[in-house]
């Protein structure tokens, strides 16, 4: 255990982990540096958060534990053999039991902040990262309680994604976070942007901040706030309103911010 392991977080080292992360992969060797950093590496210090990795190279037979395989049907590259990620994945629930399994693939459904949300929820998860071509279809149907996508676009493997996945996932654990309202009020939580935020100095190249942040006054600072919020999520990302309907405060927000632009 380190030494930095935070004083308010000792209780929790004496309970079980509130989420267990498995990560299925060929490449462990990525996970190393970004699980011991910041938050995340305070909240496996801690014992909140556990991670466990299992590589399917481990389980592959033959004189050359060979993984992967050439695509029936021809094409370029290779493909991950089910064999031994399907070895891995039985030997990890066998000892440890049964986990969320979400397989990380570019045609799965597209990750966000109400999944993360769900996954910080459930426990013990499971993230199956793929590589080179990708994976035999049939892991997925054997295996896979879901398919998820991190965005439209292909990365060469699972692991980054993987770390995404994770990162946004533990931060909503609660004990990760040091202050639990920093998840309420941030972007997505309720469909809608962050509003800007301001730190020292007060000028900055020339540069201010809104004379309401410095007037002390909590409910006009509240207000100005929820106002900047919804500017900004209609002027950057109007689909997130379309999904999420106003509110009557945010009617009448849109109704001010008419008159006033
Ligand atoms: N040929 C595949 C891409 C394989 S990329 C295709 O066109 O769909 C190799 C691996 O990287 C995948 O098996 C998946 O685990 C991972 N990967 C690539 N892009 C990803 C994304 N956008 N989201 C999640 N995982 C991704």
């Amino acid at each position: 255990m380190s030494d930095d392991r935070p004083d308010a977080n000792d209780a929790v080292c004496m309970t079980p982990p509130r989420l267990v992360i498995e990560i299925i992969t060929l490449f462990p060797e990525i996970f190393t540096s970004f699980l011991q950093a910041s938050l995340l590496g305070k909240a496996l210090a801690s014992g909140i958060i556990a991670v466990e990795m299992t590589n399917p190279r481990d389980f592959a037979t033959g004189r050359h534990r060979q993984v992967d395989d050439s695509p029936y049907g021809g094409g370029p590259g290779m493909v991950l053999r089910p064999n031994p990620v399907a070895a891995a994945i039985d030997d990890v629930e066998n000892r440890r039991g049964r986990a969320h399994r979400l397989l990380l693939s570019p045609s799965g459904r597209l990750f966000d902040q109400s999944c993360a949300a769900d996954l910080a929820g459930r426990g013990r998860i499971m993230l199956i990262c793929g590589r080179y071509e990708g994976m035999d279809e049939r892991i997925g149907q054997l295996y896979a309680d879901e398919s998820v996508s991190i965005g439209d676009y292909v990365l060469a493997g699972g692991e980054v994604a993987a770390a995404v996945i994770i990162e946004a996932t533990a931060r909503l654990v609660p004990g990760v976070l040091g202050c639990g309202e920093s998840v309420v009020e941030e972007s997505f939580s309720a469909s809608r942007l962050e509003f800007p935020q301001w730190t020292r100095p007060s000028i900055y190249r020339g540069l201010g901040v809104p004379e309401v942040l410095l007037s002390g006054n909590h409910a006009e600072v509240a207000r100005w706030r929820r106002r900047e919020a919804l500017r900004r999520t209609l002027s950057r990302r109007p689909d997130l309103i379309d999904r999420c309907p106003l509110t009557e405060e945010e009617r009448a927000i849109l109704a001010e911010l008419d008159g006033t632009s």
